[in-house]
């Protein structure tokens, strides 16, 4: 089972809670055990897990992405002008793998999938698999 989620992007760079969507597709598999794939096919965005709570720490998180990976720096070659936006994807990675047990993501309480846009606005995919076993 595999689905692919389309998500617009509104700002250069934004932290999106892709958490429902994932789910429902979870759910809609009727997998009850196994593994759900969440993997973007982008080099400029990518995927994790973390504190869907407090929104704050998505906003700390990304403050400290900027200040360790800044925009501009004379030293960049990719022509593009984005470095940056693939530096911070490749160090984050993107795919993420959450247990399915009892038919549902296995969470921790605290925690969420996020698509991390650097190089937005945009659409962006998310291929969803699940896997049984
Ligand atoms: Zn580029």
């Amino acid at each position: 089972m595999m689905e692919i989620l389309r998500v617009k992007t509104t700002k250069h760079t934004s932290v999106v809670n892709i958490t429902p969507q994932v789910r429902d597709i979870v759910r809609k598999s009727g997998v009850k055990e196994g593994l759900c794939l969440v993997y973007v096919p982008h080099t400029t965005a990518c995927v994790f897990v973390n504190e869907g709570a407090d929104p704050d720490v998505v906003r700390d998180i990304v403050y400290m992405l900027e200040k360790l990976i800044p925009w501009n720096d004379r030293a960049y070659a990719h022509s593009e002008g984005n470095s940056a936006a693939h530096i911070r994807s490749a160090i984050i990675g993107n795919s993420r793998i959450v247990p399915v047990v009892d038919g549902d993501l296995t969470l921790g309480t605290w925690e969420s999938i996020f698509l991390a846009e650097f190089d937005g606005p945009r659409e962006r995919k998310v291929i969803v698999k699940v896997l049984k076993g």
